[in-house]
């Protein structure tokens, strides 16, 4: 069994690098890529102890990007994997990478001043303290939670921090066909994260978003995922297999983070990816 999608204290998770590689290991999971939001540092922190294990980590990232859409509305924060960038990244990536960041932090600054001018007692390095490089909302959140002003994350998201509420601050996200370049161009398989979200609930039919996302640059679906129910990742697999696409697969885990996602068999051993999954992979990457 092999699991492409996890989390680790570099970005939202709750483990360290290090606990991750040693939790694959022990489960004896034939490869693990550690997919952090934004950034490669939990990858660049696990690879020797991966190595020392000779267990097969896949160097993977997730980005959060703006879907603009001929004539629909943008929708903000949605994930795209990449897998296999070029190591050490290409420059090119790197200057993305930091620019996404740096965006990350001025926004993070401007929250933080906005929250302040809603009466609200919320410094910038309080969030820093709960999510250090990778500081967002959610390390609000908790410091939110902390001082009493909301009882819980969702709480804190609906009075504080959502689109619709006053404190709300926007970040800048590159667009999703900005993503999928960049990814592809520096040596990258771009696949689109989680699918469930944007075709859930959707109104057009299946093949007519994954096609539109297909057109704005993805080269995979990640078919297998804790919060897909067995008959989506049918359908998403089928979708794959039809336009052409690779498929993959991934718990998401987030360690304490999202309890009750195990890494390498997610939600109650809802994901079971076998290794030929990867072997695919990389053959659709070298074609
Ligand atoms: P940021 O990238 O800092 O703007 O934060 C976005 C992250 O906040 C998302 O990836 C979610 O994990 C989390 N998030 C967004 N909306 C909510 C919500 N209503 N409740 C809980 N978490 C949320
Ligand atoms: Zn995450
Ligand atoms: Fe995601
Ligand atoms: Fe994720």
């Amino acid at each position: 069994m092999i699991d492409l999608h996890s989390h680790t204290l570099e970005s939202d998770g709750s483990w360290s690098p290090e606990q991750v590689v040693e939790q694959a290991v022990a489960l004896r999971l034939e490869a693990l890529a550690i997919t952090d939001h934004d950034t490669f540092s939990g990858y660049d922190l696990a690879l020797a102890r991966a190595s020392a294990a000779e267990l097969d980590l896949v160097c993977g990232i997730e980005i959060s990007s703006k879907l603009e859409r001929r004539g629909k509305a943008t929708i903000r924060n949605v994930h795209l994997l990449g897998y296999f960038l070029d190591q050490p990244p290409s420059p090119g990536f790197r200057v993305w990478l930091g620019k996404i960041q740096a965006s990350r932090r001025d926004r993070n600054r401007r929250l933080a001043a906005k929250l302040q001018s809603l009466g609200l007692k919320v410094k910038l390095e309080e969030a820093e303290a709960f999510g250090r490089t990778l500081t967002g909302r959610p390390h609000f959140a908790k410091v939110l939670i902390q001082k009493g002003y909301a009882s819980s994350v969702t709480d804190a998201f609906e009075r504080h921090l959502d689109e619709a509420a006053q404190g709300y601050v926007p970040r800048h996200e590159p667009t999703f066909a900005e993503a999928a370049a960049t990814i592809t161009a520096s040596g990258g398989l771009a696949v689109l994260a989680h699918p469930y979200k944007l075709t859930r609930n959707a109104s057009e039919p299946l093949d007519m978003v994954i096609g539109e996302l297909v057109d704005q640059g993805i080269r995979g679906i990640e078919a297998y995922h804790s919060e897909h129910t067995s008959a989506e990742m049918e359908q998403f697999a089928a979708a794959a297999s039809a336009f052409g696409l690779a498929i993959t697969g991934g718990s998401d885990f987030h360690g304490d983070a999202k309890p009750g996602v195990k890494l390498g068999s997610g939600k109650r051993g809802n994901v079971h990816i076998p290794r030929e999954v990867l072997d695919r992979l990389r053959n659709s990457k070298t074609r």
